[in-house]
C-alpha cells in the first residue's frame, strides 16, 4: 500500500543485536513514542542469515557485507514499525549518520554509538524500501487500532 495518507506513513526501526545486548531497547523506542509516532508493531527475533541477506540484499558485494550479516544474526534485534507523519524521514533523522562519529549529537546513533560497523539501530531509507521492510519482518501484518485517548485522558 505505496500511498497511505502522510498522517499515517510507516517505517521500519530496528534495534540492533549490540543495541539490545546494552539494554537500549527501552531508551530507543521511547524516542519514537516521545516525538509523536504510534508504534503498530514490534516483536523481538534472532535472524537467521537467509533472512538478514534478504533485508540487506541491496548491500550485496560490499565489503562489508559478511561481516553485517555475521554481526546482525549474533543475537536477537527488536523490528518495529512506527506510523505517523512523515516517519520515513524523520526516522532517519532521529536515526543520524551511518558512521555515527557523523551523527549530531541527539541523534540515536550520535548519543549511543562509535562505530559504523556497530550502529545500534536501523531506519528505512524511503517509503518504497520501508514497506518493503514491513513486509519482510511483519509477513503477518502489523496492528490497526483507532486512537481512544478521550477515553483514557479525563
Ligand atoms: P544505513 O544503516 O545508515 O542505512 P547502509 O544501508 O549504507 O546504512 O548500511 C547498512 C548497515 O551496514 C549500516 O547501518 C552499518 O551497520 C553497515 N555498514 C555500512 N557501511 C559499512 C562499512 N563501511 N563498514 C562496516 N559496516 C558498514
Ligand atoms: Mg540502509
Amino acid at each position: 500500500m505505496p500511498n497511505r495518507p502522510p498522517n499515517a506513513e510507516r517505517s521500519f526501526i530496528m534495534i540492533k543485536p549490540d543495541g539490545v545486548q546494552r539494554n537500549l531497547i527501552g531508551k530507543i523506542v521511547g524516542r519514537f513514542e516521545d516525538r509523536g509516532y504510534k508504534i503498530v508493531a514490534m516483536k523481538m527475533v534472532h535472524a537467521t542469515t537467509e533472512h538478514l541477506e534478504k533485508h540487506y540484499a541491496d548491500l550485496k558485494g560490499k565489503p562489508f557485507f559478511p561481516g553485517l550479516i555475521k554481526y546482525m544474526a549474533s543475537g536477537p534485534v527488536c523490528a518495529f514499525v512506527i506510523q505517523g507523519l512523515d516517519a520515513v524521514k524523520t526516522g532517519r533523522a532521529m536515526l543520524g549518520a551511518t558512521n555515527p562519529l557523523a551523527s549530531a549529537v541527539g541523534t540515536i546513533r550520535g548519543d549511543y554509538c562509535l562505530v559504523t560497523g556497530r550502529n545500534i539501530c536501523h531506519g528505512s531509507d524511503a517509503v518504497e524500501s520501508a514497506e518493503h521492510e514491513i513486509a519482510l519482518w511483519f509477513p503477518e501484518g502489523v496492528i490497526e487500532y483507532e486512537d481512544t485517548e478521550h477515553a483514557w485522558i479525563y
